[in-house]
């Protein structure tokens, strides 16, 4: 049985009632949003449940500095608000609809999958690449910064103690697509991308690469993004990109793909994602 050492559930009224009783557990607390991960946990020393989905932290607002999404808004709210829609040419739509299933991305909140960051998962890839911040409360009080940098940290230990509250994304002028490989619907990714670009005069100004599951958790492709800029967006970019992401890209192999079918995939997907974001991004 999953979870079999808990013995207390939790309402959290607000977010320093979850943090005091976060608190109170040391360690042997945890957060629970829409527990579609915890419910799988093989952790055996978690005592107390702490439910935070009544903690006012479920929105989705838009204004001059982008988006501002709460921490337990479900991936199925995001994909019904129509500013989520419009944001970075329709990428976080055409990302989260690829996300398990309707009926998980119903409970699946945001939140969750920032904290869980499954290697093979599409959403941090996405996020990455869109420059997300993070805004969470420890006992040492508030703090916001980028998640790229948040994961460069021992981040699980954070939210042992730890809130995640709100993501952020900035605002691009440009275009995103999403790309991934899964072996069928539903089903997780082999390889996951998701790219960015914006155009000027014909030319390429800035670009964002960021490729997951290879098998590691998704990060961006500085050294790509750079050669991209000043170039014309034509087809034979796409092709040049995607023989430099054959030979450059550090993949490996687990048991779902081996090191040269990812190098091999991911070539096309880099290309596919930058070639969709450069059409939407002309329009
Ligand atoms: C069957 C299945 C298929 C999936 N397919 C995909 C997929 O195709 N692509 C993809 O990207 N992802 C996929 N996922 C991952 C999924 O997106 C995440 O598991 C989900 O979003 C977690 O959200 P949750 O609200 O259910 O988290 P929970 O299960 O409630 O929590 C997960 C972890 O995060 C912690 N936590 C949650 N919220 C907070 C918070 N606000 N502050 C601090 N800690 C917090 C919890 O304590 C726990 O450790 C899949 C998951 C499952 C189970």
């Amino acid at each position: 049985m999953r979870l079999r050492g808990v013995k207390r559930y939790h309402w959290a009224r607000d977010v320093d009632e979850a943090l005091s009783l976060l608190s109170a557990y040391q360690g042997k607390g945890a957060i629970l949003a829409g527990g579609v991960d915890l419910a799988r946990s093989p952790r055996t020393d978690i005592e107390g449940l702490i439910d935070i989905t009544g903690t006012e932290l479920s929105y989705l607002r838009a204004d001059s500095a982008g988006l501002r999404i709460g921490a337990t808004t479900t991936l199925s709210a995001i994909l019904d608000h129509p500013q989520a829609r419009e944001y970075g040419g329709g990428v976080l739509i055409q990302t989260l609809r690829t996300v398990a299933y309707p009926a998980l991305r119903n409970m699946a909140t945001l939140g969750g999958a920032v904290v869980s960051a499954h290697p093979w998962a599409d959403i941090p890839t996405l996020l990455v690449a869109l420059g997300a911040e993070v805004t969470y409360q420890s006992p040492e009080g508030e703090k916001r910064l980028p998640l790229e940098n948040l994961y460069q940290t021992d981040f699980r230990r954070v939210f042992r103690e730890g809130v995640l509250v709100e993501v952020r994304l900035p605002p691009w002028e440009g275009a995103f697509a999403f790309a991934k490989i899964t072996r069928n619907a539903g089903d997780i990714a082999l390889l996951n991308v998701c790219a960015g670009l914006g155009l000027r005069e014909g030319r390429i100004a800035w670009a964002r690469v960021a490729v997951g599951a290879r098998p590691a958790r998704g990060e961006r492709l500085t050294w790509l993004e750079a050669g991209l800029v000043g170039e014309p967006p034509t087809e034979r970019l796409w092709e040049q990109v995607a023989q430099e992401v054959r030979a450059r890209l550090e993949v490996g192999e687990d048991r779902r793909a081996s090191a040269g079918w990812r190098r091999e995939v991911a070539g096309v997907l880099v290309r596919r994602a930058l070639a969709q974001a450069a059409g939407k991004a002309a329009l």
